[in-house]
């Protein structure tokens, strides 16, 4: 596929802002690092501001988010401004519920998990779209459920079952649109509220992030307009597989930059290694990101995954 009419808009428009925004659930694998850097090279080589945001809001391990910053520095990643936490912006979340809320736009949910996956599993039900059980619960119903004693969770009532959204990779894109989760039974803003407020409120035009969010960003596109708020451009790029073509994850052997520095691989030759995957360096040539940067035309990504190999380690004798 051709991507370069549709990319002549996105690269002529005004300097916003584009992002990475890792979960400091662990350390970053090389795919992920790679999507950093395609993000990073999709803002500068359209004159937007890279902006570094933490999603927080669960899943935190201890001394991974130090780790993942110095992962993405050691690359030659840089950024503008601070590093925002999601967990310090809890107040713009509830506003933007509250602004839902007096728009009629959410109601109780009370739901177990499992419930939800049963019920979500019905032949008529779109593939894992919540059915609506409590969307129209009566005063008894829910003065019931209430009694029961499992704090709700907060969920749109979504007007829509699909939205479309146009990705500067993928084109026009149509997925299905639920009433999602806006705050979960704990009170923990969900992931597809504060990722719409947050983008929003940093001024952020640009969103590169790995493909399998792509299912996500109609109803993300969708809850901006319902907060009166410009859904960005898009850009879903490939994820990294392992050679079972499955998503590369950390059980599969020495993915990280510390991995591969115990390896004895420098971060300039992991970026090397990543270059290469996109096509904008030789292989064992050595580049930096100012050289990675002069090469990148979007146009001319790979669109398959990156099948990830491992180093071995050295056998011991
Ligand atoms: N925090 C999400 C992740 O690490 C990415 C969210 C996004 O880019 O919208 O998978």
């Amino acid at each position: 596929m051709s991507h370069s009419s549709r990319l002549n808009e996105p690269l002529s428009r005004p300097a916003g802002a584009g992002r990475f925004a890792p979960s400091p659930s662990g350390d970053l694998h090389v795919g992920n690092l790679r999507t950093a850097v395609l993000a990073w090279l999709f803002a500068r080589a359209t004159g937007r501001r890279f902006l570094l945001r933490v999603e927080d809001l669960d899943r935190v391990r201890e001394g991974a988010r130090e780790r993942q910053l110095t992962d993405l520095t050691e690359l030659g990643l840089d950024w503008d401004g601070d590093v925002v936490s999601q967990s310090h912006r809890l107040q713009r979340y509830e506003d933007a519920i509250a602004k839902l809320h007096a728009a009629g736009l959410t109601y109780e949910c009370f739901c177990t998990r499992r419930e939800i996956q049963k019920a979500a599993s019905a032949p008529h039900s779109p593939q894992g779209a919540y059915p609506g059980t409590c969307r129209n619960l009566t005063p008894d119903e829910h003065a019931d459920r209430l009694a029961g004693g499992r704090p709700p969770a907060l969920r749109l009532r979504a007007d829509v079952t699909s939205f479309t959204i146009d990705d500067v990779l993928h084109g026009s894109f149509s997925g299905m649109v639920d009433d999602l989760v806006l705050r979960r039974g704990d009170g923990t803003p969900a992931y597809n509220l504060a990722v719409v407020v947050d983008d929003a409120a940093q001024g952020i035009d640009q969103v590169v992030r790995g493909d399998d969010l792509l299912s996500s960003a109609p109803r993300q596109a969708y809850l901006a307009g319902l907060l009166g708020l410009t859904a960005p451009i898009y850009a879903h790029v490939a994820l990294a597989l392992n050679e079972d073509g499955k998503r590369l994850a950390k059980r599969d052997g020495a993915v990280t930059l510390t991995d591969l520095k115990a390896l004895g691989r420098t971060p300039s030759d992991v970026l090397g290694v990543l270059a290469t995957s996109l096509g904008l360096a030789a292989p064992g040539e050595v580049v930096d990101l100012g050289i990675v940067l002069d090469r990148f035309d979007p146009a001319r990504l790979p669109c398959e995954p990156w099948v990830v190999r491992p180093p071995t380690p050295p056998q011991s004798p």
